[in-house]
């Protein structure tokens, strides 16, 4: 498989490439040059498989030229051994229409943990093969840095440096970072919000010098493979509801864009998806973009659903790119308006290429709340904030009652337990592998969010190139 990058002029790579790059060199983010397409009896075999198997299955054809189907295999069981849920991303029914789907198994309590705890065997894998070293830098609103640093801890040929907006991550968030004390884990909290944190990070890979020196590489959701793995559970979810005789909708709580991309990709492969429901909290652009056509940045401002405070969705670049009809010179023209302006609107190509598919909402805190109690009152289930946004979004969004509707469950209750006990009145446990979390010693440095600063603090601590 071979892929291209959104804004037309960097080179096609195969799957090691792009993934040891995250970003590409003319500063787009890589797609496969074509979608590979299951058959309908290719989707029914799905039916009664174990979580790794259907893995295999579903990315075999994104990583075909660089990994056999068995090494493949490997790598998933080694990183999805590490969940404590036998099904790895389990279903959970709420009514005669909503599904949760839980996808915060792993180490680190959020979805994220099922893309990077794979990308740190890739990138182990890939690393060894070439007896190479990566510098990887990220900036995390919360859930990416405590499972990126989790994946790769006190391996050998990687270091991470990690951004977070200080003060704005919850205390289990930044302790899940802070407290892992491996020597190849550097964690920086910045003064500033998670978008002035991702942009330091983008200014770092634009620098080719800098870049080139640490061997840098992106861990945060612009790193294909990370898109990649979070594909199989729209396909593993479907098929235990029925797919591909019967459709099923996906409310996916949205930030970077990139957990609900790998639902369209799903859907460009052939899995019978009815409908896909970006649900915002109040930093709405995504839902403002969807609905109008205008994708204009507003201010963040910080809410109980942290991993969603964003006003500028990295992925979402990969939807204009590819709904729009793949003009990467073009695309690169409108990004460049949108970087200098901060707004831009969504050519007919975009809009008419998302519609089909796409459907929006932006959800409040009381709708929030609503939800949570929703869930609790009906069925029991106590949900983290994120993924009340989408269930909120979820039961808005007119489906045809025949159509099930799975939330995605993007983050484990106890994760943001404050948020939780002041809308339902119930603090949520941490579960026991957690346990000592709050005894353990934390290390983590304070910055200015300025390029100069940062750059000098990683220059000092990263491993040179050679
Ligand atoms: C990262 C995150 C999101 C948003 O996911 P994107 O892929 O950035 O859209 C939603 N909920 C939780 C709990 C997260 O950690």
């Amino acid at each position: 498989m071979q892929y291209q990058s959104t804004r037309g002029s960097a080179p096609a790579l195969g799957f090691e490439d792009v993934t040891l790059a995250g970003l590409a060199s003319d500063g787009g983010l890589y797609l496969p040059t074509s979608w590979p397409a299951f058959s309908t009896d290719q989707i029914r075999g799905l039916a009664g498989l174990s979580y790794v198997e259907t893995a295999v299955r579903v990315m075999a054809p994104f990583v075909a030229g660089s990994l056999s189907e068995d090494e493949l295999r490997d790598l998933c069981v080694a990183a999805y051994g590490r969940f404590s849920h036998q099904a790895v991303t389990p279903l959970v029914q709420l009514d005669h229409q909503h599904w949760l789907l839980e996808l915060f198994h792993g180490p680190t309590l959020a979805f994220k943990d099922v893309a990077l705890q794979l990308l740190g065997q890739l990138f182990e894998r890939f690393l060894s093969r070439r007896d190479d070293h990566l510098t990887i830098v990220g900036a995390t609103s919360g859930d990416t840095g405590s499972a990126a640093i989790d994946a790769v801890a006190g391996r050998e040929k990687i270091d991470i440096f990690m951004l977070h907006p200080e003060g704005r991550v919850s205390d289990v968030q930044r302790r899940q970072m802070t407290t892992v004390l491996a020597p190849n884990v550097y964690n920086i909290a910045i003064d500033g919000s998670f978008d002035d944190a991702q942009a330091l990070v983008k200014a770092m890979f634009n620098d080719a010098a800098f870049k080139g020196r640490f061997n840098l590489s992106a861990v945060n959701s612009i790193n294909w493979a990370r898109l990649m793995a979070q594909i199989v559970y729209y396909f593993y979810a479907a098929v235990r509801l029925g797919a591909p005789e019967r459709e099923v909708a996906f409310s996916v709580p949205t930030g970077n864009f990139g957990d609900v991309f790998a639902g369209y990709v799903a859907a460009k492969m052939g899995l019978p998806v009815a409908k896909l429901i970006v649900a915002t909290n109040v930093n709405d652009i995504l839902h403002r973009a969807l609905s109008d056509g205008d994708y204009s940045q507003g201010q963040v401002v910080p809410t109980a659903t942290p991993s969603m405070d964003i006003q500028v969705s990295s992925n979402f670049e990969r939807l204009l790119f590819d709904a729009g009809g793949r003009d990467g010179l073009a695309l690169a023209d409108q990004m460049r308006g949108f970087e200098t302006s901060k707004a831009m609107r969504l050519t007919n190509a975009q809009r008419e290429g998302a519609a089909h598919l796409f459907s929006s909402a932006r959800v409040d805190a009381d709708g929030m709340t609503t939800a949570m109690r929703w869930a609790y009152d009906g069925a029991g289930q106590i949900l983290d904030p994120h993924s009340a946004i989408g269930l909120a979004a979820a039961r808005e969004a007119s489906i045809d009652p025949s159509i099930p509707v799975v939330t995605l469950a993007t983050a484990h209750p106890a994760k943001f337990r404050d948020a939780v006990e002041r809308a339902t009145g119930t603090r949520p446990p941490l579960p026991a592998r957690m346990g000592d979390l709050f005894a353990r010693e934390e290390s983590y440095v304070k910055l200015p969010g300025t390029f100069e600063a940062v750059t000098a603090y990683i220059a000092e601590r990263a491993t040179p190139r050679g």
